[in-house]
């Protein structure tokens, strides 16, 4: 039987525990070997950071994906029974909430980690700490399923109380966000030790639910993807000797084949798809969730790039937009969001300054409820229905059809002002591209 495959990220605030909790997992998982382990061990150790051998397993990995070596290694592999997901997780960035927000941009589901010892979780959660616009992040973004990993449960005595006291606040919290409390699993770890990662732990005989593996594989893929019509945003396009153009990208939506007719968005170039790759490995067929690089006929690599969105010509392909409705909440501005406000947005793998050139209505946050028509200013805290304007030719599309081509947030002096989600789009007049 194929597993699902579901997107990952793992959030939390800084020395929470997230490197520590994942690199553990990995290792328990099988993903990373005893031999690579003891390097990271004696590494730990000369760094005299004896504690941080695990956070070294993702600290190596995320090495390998600065340097941008290929498209596979940017994101790693966790596999449960039932499902492989694709971690997305930026621990130790420099620009932590910025490509926290990217990733939860692009994630079906998330991991919170919250360090249970006394004060750290309450700076986590205060107005401060980065806790709550993550989550209220994620809730926009349509992630609905979350797990939280209270974490370092062995620097509180393994105390139930300890846990039911950060378990109870933390609920209220996400309810508050508009999480669903049947969508939402705790389980109190130890990222370090190992407590209750893969294995029940005996530190804890009051903790009789799931293990953080157990709940990562119950978490179920929100729909078949593979059914709707193909979209690949391009993350890049090679020319490789010998074979020719080759743009890379993960499938998002339907099935990519070798003899299909591709048209690619916002260019509107046709071209037919020679052969596809994934792994290094030809491939007659690919799916969603997959990083495929396919070769086109008769397409130079200057006239695609990264941004463009590929589709198949004959199912209901991408187009450019003219405009696009999104639901938007201001996370971060430092003054408010009105008419002629002309941020950048980063959308799929696009990044394009958008105009705001209607703000239809303020509505609530959690249900969606128009609260003032037309209003003149949004500020933080606010969500708003708006129209947007790309400022350059753009291939976006709903949230409801297609939810990785319709997620976005919005940059401003380097920090993360806005996340969005798109409602419908409005085709660009063919005759004006
Ligand atoms: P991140 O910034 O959220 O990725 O946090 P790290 O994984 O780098 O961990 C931050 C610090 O907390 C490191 O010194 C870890 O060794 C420590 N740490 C992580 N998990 C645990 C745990 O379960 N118990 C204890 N006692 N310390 C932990």
């Amino acid at each position: 039987m194929s597993k699902d495959l579901i997107s990952l990220v793992v959030i939390g605030h800084h020395q929470h525990g997230k490197s520590t909790t994942i690199g553990h997992l990995l290792h328990e998982t099988g993903a990373v070997s005893q031999g690579e382990l003891s390097k990271h061990e004696r590494e730990a150790v000369e760094l005299g950071r004896p504690a941080s051998k695990f956070a070294l397993i993702v600290d190596a990995i995320n090495v390998e994906r600065e340097r941008g070596m290929t498209v596979d290694l940017k994101l790693w592999k966790l596999s449960t029974d039932k499902n492989e997901f694709t971690v997305i997780d930026t621990p130790g960035s420099r620009d932590y909430i910025k490509n926290t927000m990217t990733g939860i941009s692009q994630a079906d589901s998330a991991l919170l980690v919250v360090d249970a010892t006394p004060s750290a979780f309450e700076a986590g959660i205060s107005r401060e700490g980065q806790t709550r616009d993550l989550l209220t992040a994620a809730f926009t973004l349509s992630i609905k399923q979350i797990i939280v990993a209270v974490n370092k449960m062995d620097g509180v005595g393994y105390s139930e109380e300890r846990y039911q006291e950060i378990r109870s606040q933390l609920s209220a919290h996400l309810k508050k966000v508009g999480f669903k409390s049947k969508y939402v699993t705790f389980v109190p770890i130890s990222g370090f030790i190992g407590d209750n990662l893969v294995e029940r732990s005996d530190n804890m005989p009051w903790y009789t639910n799931s293990t953080l593996l157990e709940a990562l594989d119950g978490i179920s893929r929100p729909k078949r993807l593979i059914d709707k019509p193909l979209r690949i945003p391009l993350q890049d396009v090679y020319k490789i000797g010998g074979i020719g153009t080759v743009p890379v990208g993960r499938v998002e939506t339907g099935t990519l084949r070798p003899g299909m007719t591709v048209q690619f968005a916002p260019s509107g170039i046709k071209a037919e798809v020679v052969s596809c790759e994934v792994h290094h490995e030809t491939s007659l067929e690919v799916g969603p969730g997959l990083n495929v690089g396919f070769n086109v006929k008769g397409v130079s690599t200057k006239d695609i790039a990264r941004g463009e969105v590929a589709s198949n010509a004959d199912d209901n392909p991408a187009f450019a937009v003219s405009s696009f409705e999104a639901q938007i909440v201001v996370m971060n501005h430092r003054g408010k969001i009105e008419i002629g406000y002309a941020p950048v947005i980063d959308i799929h793998t696009a990044h394009v300054a958008c105009r705001f050139a209607e703000i239809k209505a303020k509505i609530d946050r959690k249900t969606g409820k128009i609260v003032e028509k037309n209003p003149r200013a949004i500020y933080n805290g606010e969500a708003a229905i708006c129209v947007l304007e790309p400022s350059r030719p753009l291939c976006c599309e709903a949230c409801s059809e297609f939810p990785p081509l319709g997620r976005f947030v919005v940059r401003d002096s380097r920090t993360t002002v806005a996340v969005g989600m798109i409602i419908s789009t409005t085709k660009k007049d063919s005759n004006h591209i």
